[in-house]
């Protein structure tokens, strides 16, 4: 009778023993599960970044050597090489923080007419160094575009003194002027490519700088 009292005794130890013996496991797997856990949702957030990093510089590489700085028909000063993101910086955030808008959405054809004039009395914004031409109404709207300063001239004045180049006419220079891509869309990613002239704060889009270009 004492044996098998005793045995039961001991069973009921044994028994409790295991129990807490699982109990321990099963704490000790929970808490590794919640540590491999986290490693993991920290191993991804590392590799999000880094392939956000990697795309971007591969978005860069993509582009053949961009030029570090470009003249345009539309601005007056150079455009400077840059991206969203260093502008961002730059600014503090301040006025990119929604993205960079291109101008070149601004510039569409000549505001006046397409035609080719042959009015010797009407008035043109002209530069002697390159030919450049504005009709007055596009003058009005961006009279800055232009690196060399303009002179006002009659058709009749370039007819007079410059007979090969004008002899058949003259055209406005805005008529080739064809807008942008984006069409005032904002350009969000932080590692694309933007010109930058930081004294008139005008911006163009890759596209509008190869196109513009002068
Ligand atoms: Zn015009
Ligand atoms: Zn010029
Ligand atoms: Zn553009």
């Amino acid at each position: 009778m004492d044996d098998s009292v005793n045995e039961q005794e001991m069973l009921k130890t044994l028994e409790v023993h295991v129990i807490n013996e699982i109990s321990l496991i099963k704490d000790q797997q929970q808490k590794d599960f919640l540590l491999l856990k986290s490693a993991i949702e920290e191993n991804n957030k590392m590799m999000k970044e880094l392939i956000q990093q990697e795309f971007g510089q591969a978005k860069l590489m993509m582009l053949e050597q961009p030029a570090k700085e470009v003249k345009v028909k539309i601005n007056k000063g150079p455009l400077a090489l840059t991206t969203v993101g260093k502008l961002k910086e730059k600014y503090k955030n301040a006025v990119y923080n929604d993205g960079v808008v291109c101008k070149g959405n601004q510039f569409v054809g000549c505001k006046n007419s397409d035609k080719i004039g042959n009015d010797p009395n009407e008035v043109i914004n002209h530069c002697s160094q390159c030919n450049f031409d504005l009709c007055q109404k596009c003058f009005e709207l961006i009279e800055n575009i232009h690196e060399h300063p303009l002179e006002k001239v009659t058709y009749g004045h370039l007819l007079e003194t410059q007979k090969d180049s004008y002899g058949g006419g003259w055209q406005c220079d805005c008529r080739s002027f064809q807008g942008c891509v984006l069409d005032g869309k904002a350009i969000k990613d932080q590692y694309e490519i933007v010109y930058h002239d930081a004294i008139n704060q005008f911006n163009l889009c890759v596209s509008c700088a190869n196109s513009y270009k002068v």
